[in-house]
């Protein structure tokens, strides 16, 4: 296809999504296989629309349609024209028990433009799903109810589109179609049947011949401990139905986890900068550092504590990711300086002061190198 998908559905690249969502109302209608029973380019023609919708009404890909253009969007996508195809390597292979997906973790690699998508025949489209989590979900898993709006197998069809099924005349029910270019000589998917190899001659009324139709699901996610931002889950088959009964696209569950006002985290560790009251700093005693489990564990620290002193509890990080092992937390340690003395403060910092500050070394070595600098 080398229409772009502004130009199938008629709109202007800065149309907004309302009118994108007019426009292809207004063109799947006019080409909508109901309408036009046995009408391969109709058909066609619908299922373009329909692709170019697909991409359009969604944020995230229509940004990535615009940023790469057409070909390089369709390309990296396989021809299957499904998102996600793309992200084809790095799967991690991790798969947990308690929810009937297969479930797969893996980084996010480059986005857009893998490789293709072998021989992608008749399979839906992948479906991104993005979810955000707090730091707090992602230190314990849980699990999460996500609704998605799919094409999902039409039920009263069985997803083959109608009654009396035939065999494609186009592809003599073989599902390809063979087309020389140039020297070679290409195999493609039918167009006519989808690679199903069959054709319909009593278009379903509910699906309008596709075999698939449009549905809000609730999927229950299961979300393992240590799972972090960039983390993304396949829950297999739980993607877009293919037409005409073909394999169900994936289901790809993006996860963002949210920054935490105490913690900062990096990887498997945490950071925690936490306050020391000047005394306590100077005299030694004990600082309850907060942890992610919520238990808290007080530390005792020596006399003498400087701002930026450091201190690594282990195993107070986080979860490691399929291992069951925890990383470190990272207490950075800032003496606090009080404020709005009041008189009596004052008193006994002046009498401080006056007992002598000959063990500041910093501060009297600091004094001598200024002293030397500018004699
Ligand atoms: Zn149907
Ligand atoms: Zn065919």
């Amino acid at each position: 296809m080398s229409q772009n998908y502004y130009e199938l559905l008629g709109v202007s690249q800065s149309a907004s999504f309302a009118e994108i969502k007019r426009a292809f109302r207004v063109k799947a209608k006019e080409c909508h296989p109901d309408y036009h029973p046995g009408d391969a380019d109709a058909e066609k023609k619908f299922k373009e629309i329909n692709e170019a919708y697909e991409v359009l009404k969604d944020e995230q890909k229509r940004a990535a349609y615009d940023r790469y253009g057409h070909d390089a969007y369709t390309r990296g996508m396989g021809q299957g024209g499904g998102f996600g195809q793309g992200f084809g390597q790095g799967f991690g292979g991790f798969d947990f028990t308690g929810t009937g997906f297969e479930n797969i973790f893996e980084e996010v690699f480059n986005g857009f433009g893998g490789r293709r998508r072998q021989a992608a025949t008749n399979r839906g489209n992948d479906i991104r799903y993005d979810l955000t989590i707090d730091l707090a979900d992602a230190y314990t898993g849980l699990k999460k109810n996500i609704t998605v709006d799919t094409f999902t197998k039409c039920e009263s069809c069985n997803g083959k589109g109608g009654k009396h099924l035939e065999t494609c005349p186009t592809c003599g029910g073989q599902g390809h179609v063979r087309q020389r270019q140039g020297f070679f000589v290409v195999e493609t998917e039918c167009p006519v049947c989808h690679a199903t190899g069959k054709t319909v001659k009593e278009p379903c009324s509910t699906c309008g011949g596709t075999g698939r139709v449009r549905k809000k699901r609730t999927l229950e996610v299961n979300i393992p401990a240590g799972v972090d931002t960039g983390v993304r889950m396949r829950l297999s088959g739980e993607g877009d139905a293919a037409l005409n009964g073909g394999e169900s696209g994936d289901l790809y569950v993006f996860l963002t986890v949210k920054e935490h006002p105490i913690f900062k985290r990096d990887g498997i560790n945490l950071y925690c900068e936490v306050p020391v009251p000047m005394t306590t700093a100077a005299l030694g005693g004990d600082i309850l550092i907060p942890t992610m489990d919520g238990k808290g564990e007080t530390v005792k620290i020596k006399p003498g504590l400087q701002t930026g002193a450091e201190m690594r509890l282990k195993g107070k990080g986080m979860p490691v990711l399929k291992s069951g092992s925890f990383g470190d937390l990272y207490v950075i340690f800032r003496v606090e300086t009080p404020t709005n003395l009041t008189s009596r403060q004052k008193e006994l910092l002046a009498e401080f002061t006056a007992a002598g500050q000959d063990n500041q070394t910093a501060c009297s070595d600091f004094l001598a190198q200024i002293k030397k600098l500018f004699q």
